[in-house]
């Protein structure tokens, strides 16, 4: 496969691309981002590595966390971590409390905010420096230990967490929150305030397409618990719009409201396109426009 030209066939058609999103505004810090930002990167199993634009720079990588987090938790303790949290879409936006109050307090699944709450505080009970191992875990799959937070968007989310403390008390009342709901707050938004590059979020999620194991060989999680992540990133990594990710792409992904997507092609590679403005279900709409140009130029998805 050429990636090279169909790469560049993809930038000269961006150039084209009129778009109409909007960066996010809800996370003041976000919004001093330049909504002109592009950049694409594509990393092979075993032909390569291919980028173009801003593909080297760091933005927040906001939601596309929520892999991590999951991750992270299901290699400590693994299917158990289910009992808690569902695998279903929601249909819903992603910060929606609506299914929650109908469904004792289990969230429909960990990609949502509630499920990604969850998982946040599955992942504090068990560490014992959640924040720290967090960012240990991010330097161990990505095999970059300069990997940091963003200081001003963590504390600028910390300023605009009503939603989110909403989310963990209504759980909470159900008894599906085991520790205090400050703490667990505070490790969400740590996760989300993590900057990575398009380069490294594709280099860190070929993991996903190679079965659990990184690219230097370190083994993180096991097939059958790759499939599960995978398989849940297809049905419920893009909110309210999965389906049409679906659709248009075909591939899993998760996206995050920093403008990042990233998405994995089993056995063959992992992509990853970052560009602010969002449509308007949180979704980047330049980095969607992108992703479906490749799976249909290479002629290939997992479809
Ligand atoms: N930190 C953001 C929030 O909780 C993440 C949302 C997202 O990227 N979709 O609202």
């Amino acid at each position: 496969m050429d990636y090279n030209s169909i790469l560049r066939k993809i930038k000269v058609e961006l150039s084209a691309q009129k778009y109409q999103g909007e960066v996010a505004s809800y996370i003041p810090e976000l919004l001093s981002v330049s909504p002109d930002k592009f950049g694409m990167h594509l990393c092979c199993l075993h032909s390569g590595t291919y980028g173009f634009g801003d593909h080297e720079e760091q933005f927040s990588i906001q939601s596309i966390s929520k892999v991590f987090g999951l991750t992270f938790a299901m290699s400590l303790m693994g299917d158990r971590l289910f009992q808690r949290v569902d695998v279903e879409p929601s249909g819903d936006a992603f910060n929606s409390l609506t299914l929650l109050e109908y469904e004792n307090g289990i969230p429909r699944n960990p990609f949502i905010n509630s499920g990604a709450l969850l998982v946040s505080d599955v992942l504090t009970s068990y560490l014992e420096n959640p924040k720290e191992d967090f960012l240990k875990f991010i330097h161990e799959i990505t095999g970059d230990d300069t990997i940091q937070i963003n200081k001003a968007v963590f504390e600028s989310e910390k300023t605009h967490g009503d939603r989110n403390m909403a989310l963990l008390h209504l759980m909470k009342s159900f008894g599906n929150i085991k520790n205090d709901v400050d703490r667990v707050l505070e490790l969400y938004i740590y996760q989300c305030s993590i900057t990575m590059s398009c380069q490294q979020l594709a280099k860190a999620f070929a993991v996903f397409a190679n079965k659990g194991v990184t690219l230097d060989g370190k083994k993180i999680l096991s097939p059958v618990h790759t499939k599960r992540v995978n398989a849940i990133m297809q049905t419920c990594g893009f909110y309210d719009e999965a389906g049409e990710f679906s659709f248009r792409v075909g591939l899993p992904g998760k996206s995050g409201v920093g403008g990042g997507i990233v998405a994995v092609h089993p056995g063959q590679y992992a992509v990853s396109v970052w560009s602010p403005p969002l449509n308007p279900k949180g979704n980047s709409e330049l980095g969607m426009y992108a992703l479906e140009r490749l799976t249909s130029l290479t002629e290939s998805s997992i479809f």
